[in-house]
């Protein structure tokens, strides 16, 4: 993409952190380089870890209103004090960018919307982009929270696939992994699928980030054993990661030509 800001154009984007999570300082680093690296102007708001839910909720109003902020982004998640419902639902609906608030659920469940969560849409956009056909296809998600299982499930079938969705009530796992043609897994925890539960040929998809020591990154899939059995794997990190800030730019420049 070319670099906006040679371009002439201004676009911004607000990226809230409350409290001091290591994981969410290493996200919110990578998502205001990118936004350095194309052009667009990132306003950190690094708030403080006892910052109360209706001060959070007050600087959300105020970069709904503020026009030089094009999108707003909370990284989540957010102290337990803090209700993360209620902190969504403030953002406007056209500055959303992660595509959390329920408006903008809603309007990916009748597939017709401005913007789509980033983690899924990077996981079409890798899939879209190897060529990879899903119409037809068995495909298997597991897991099924809001900003990624569930997203995903649906933009798969809006695609023609046929989804099933896993999660931790889901008995003999393995039983459904190894029927899928395009799998899935967003779950947090390593090794949960390992290479006797995926299909010979299976397109893997490894959506996890779970530290298992200082500066060691793994995703939920056994790389090793399932590389052997994939016709196409992601790596973790360097995978679904990267995707996810390059849609999250996307969205970005979609807020603003929308706004
Ligand atoms: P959540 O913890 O919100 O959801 C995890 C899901 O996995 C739940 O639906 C849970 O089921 C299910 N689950 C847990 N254990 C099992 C099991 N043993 N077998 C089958 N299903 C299980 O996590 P997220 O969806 O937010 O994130 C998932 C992973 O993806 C994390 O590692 C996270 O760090 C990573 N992530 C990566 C991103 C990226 O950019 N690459 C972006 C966002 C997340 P149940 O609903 O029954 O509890």
């Amino acid at each position: 993409m070319a670099n906006l800001k040679k371009e002439g154009k201004e676009i911004g984007l607000a990226v809230i952190i409350v409290g001091d999570n290591p994981a969410s300082r290493v996200y919110v680093n990578n998502k205001k380089k990118a936004c350095e690296y194309i052009g667009i102007n990132s306003y950190e708001y690094a708030l403080k870890e006892d910052t109360t839910e209706n001060e959070l909720i007050d600087l959300i109003k105020t970069l709904n209103n503020d026009k030089k902020i094009n999108g707003i982004l909370v990284q989540l998640p957010l102290p337990k004090h803090i209700n993360e419902e209620a902190v969504i639902n403030t953002i406007d609906v056209k500055k959303d960018v992660d595509a959390f608030h329920p408006v903008n659920v809603g309007k990916i469940m009748i597939g017709n919307y401005d913007f789509l969560p980033c983690t899924p849409a990077g996981v079409m956009e890798l899939i879209a982009e190897s060529g990879i056909e899903i119409q037809g296809k068995d495909c298997v998600v597991v897991g099924r929270s809001n900003i990624v299982g569930k997203p995903q499930a649906m933009l798969l079938m809006q695609q023609n696939g046929t989804v099933t969705i896993c999660h931790s009530k889901t008995k003999n796992l393995a039983e459904y992994t190894k029927k899928a043609d395009i799998l899935v897994v967003a779950v947090g925890k390593p090794n949960a699928i390992t290479g006797d539960m995926v299909k010979d040929g299976a397109v893997v998809i490894d959506v996890g980030i779970n530290r298992i020591a200082e500066k060691t990154l793994v995703g939920d899939v056994n790389f090793e054993e399932c590389e052997k059995k994939a016709s196409a794997i992601t790596p973790v990190p360097g995978g679904v990661g990267p995707m996810t800030i390059a849609m999250l730019m996307k969205n970005t420049v979609k807020a603003a030509l929308i706004q």
